[in-house]
């Protein structure tokens, strides 16, 4: 689908450049032959331009095209094509701002899957990035659309919950460790995930929040796994 669109996109780009050189051809024609020097119309003088038109077009579209891709580089990571951890910073960022200014709240949670080094170890590397794929699918789903979803590393995820309190907050990490559990992934069948929550404090920084849902998840982990810790 993806691929459809990409493609129907750079035909656009394509026919407008094609478009604009045609057009400016029988206006440099017009121009030239009626008006000023009076040339006689040749095939050249379409030709040419359409060409350079034709190439302009063709360089300026791959150009688009690897932007686009070195951005998706920068803020995404490449195996489950959620955002990075530097982006989700970018937003947390954001949200604290905002929050502070506006007196608002959000929530953040943190989540880890539970013993995944055995699942790298008994069915593989590739399986375990095949479970991690389809995680992020399980739990994208589940999220709301205003959601900030990243991969914060290895196994970690992390969600920013924007406009949700805590309470709020530990219902979502519910649904999304029960909605984890009941999964049939392909390779493993079934895995557990442990999940730490904390709401925004107004005096909190970037690093603050992060160290106590780092601490909530740590609970979670202590408690025997598979359960959701807020602090
Ligand atoms: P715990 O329940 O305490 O979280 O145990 P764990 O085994 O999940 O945690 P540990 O930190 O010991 O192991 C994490 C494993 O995740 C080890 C590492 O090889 C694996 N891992 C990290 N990133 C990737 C990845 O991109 N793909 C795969 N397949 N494995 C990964
Ligand atoms: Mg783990
Ligand atoms: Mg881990």
């Amino acid at each position: 689908m993806k691929i459809i669109n990409v493609t129907k996109q750079k035909f656009l780009i394509y026919l407008a450049y094609i478009s604009l050189a045609c057009f400016l051809t029988t206006l440099m024609n017009i121009v030239n032959t009626v008006y000023i020097l009076k040339i006689p119309l040749t095939a050249d003088t379409y030709i040419m331009p359409t060409l350079a038109g034709l190439l302009f077009g063709s360089m300026l579209a791959h150009i688009k095209s690897l932007s686009s891709r070195l951005k998706q580089l920068a803020f995404t990571d490449s195996l489950t094509k959620i955002y990075n951890r530097l982006h989700f910073a970018h937003f947390l960022d954001i949200e604290i701002d905002k929050a502070k200014r506006y007196d608002s709240t959000f929530s953040i949670i943190f989540f880890d899957l539970d013993h995944f080094k055995d699942v790298n170890d008994n069915f593989g590397h590739a399986a375990g990035d095949r479970v991690l794929e389809q995680l992020t699918q399980v739990v994208a789903k589940a999220n709301r659309s205003a959601d900030i979803f990243a991969r914060h590393g290895g196994e970690e995820f992390i969600i920013l919950a924007p406009e949700t309190d805590i309470s709020g907050a530990m219902i979502h990490a519910e649904r999304l460790r029960n909605d984890i559990e009941k999964f049939e992934f392909d390779t493993v069948d079934h895995i557990t995930s442990s999940f730490g929550v904390t709401e925004f404090k107004k005096e909190d920084t970037l690093e603050m929040l992060m160290e106590r849902a780092d601490i909530a998840l740590y609970m979670a982990k202590e408690y025997g796994r598979n359960r959701v810790e807020k602090a």
